[in-house]
């Protein structure tokens, strides 16, 4: 399945879900998809799929329109709209401030993978496959000689 940005976002925000993307709950998919869509197009039309549509097909914004993937989303929005389970995630991700909390966790995650690239540079580890000694750049690195990617954090010092 071949989506763009603001395909990817729209799709999140109708099913909660994708096949490369499954997550925890369909409220947390939802609010991911605002999520994408918001980065995309640096607007804000909250969990109201019709103001999105109607936004992304106007000005075309993360290639919305490509392969004509936005005229599906004008009957899979009647239809979401309409379905209790959709309203009921929709409500769970807004009481609960799923946006936020996300938003909130991805800037935690990049700041601990930020330190640990800090912390793990320069020093010699051996790569767990071939035993090969080598100085991390960061802390995910490939070994030089065998190919297999690691975390130097997860693996022995050399000495
Ligand atoms: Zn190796």
């Amino acid at each position: 399945m071949q989506l763009t940005p603001a395909q990817m976002g729209m799709s999140l925000l109708l099913y909660g879900s994708l096949p490369m993307m499954p997550y925890d709950s369909r409220a947390e998919g939802i609010a991911r998809g605002r999520q994408h869509l918001i980065l995309t197009t640096r607007q804000d039309f909250g969990y109201n799929p019709l103001a999105w549509h109607d936004y992304l097909v106007e000005t075309n914004a993360g290639g919305y329109k490509w392969g004509n993937g936005h005229r599906s989303y004008a009957k899979a929005i009647e239809s979401v709209l309409a379905d209790h389970d959709w309203q009921q995630a929709v409500a769970v991700a807004e009481s609960e401030s799923l946006l936020e909390e996300l938003t909130e966790r991805d800037a935690r995650r990049r700041h601990e993978a930020q330190q640990a690239d800090l912390y793990w540079s320069g020093k010699s580890r051996r790569c767990p496959k071939c035993n090969t000694e080598f100085k991390s750049v960061q802390d995910r690195g490939q070994c030089t000689k065998c190919a297999h990617v690691f975390y130097a954090s997860h693996v022995g010092s050399a000495k």
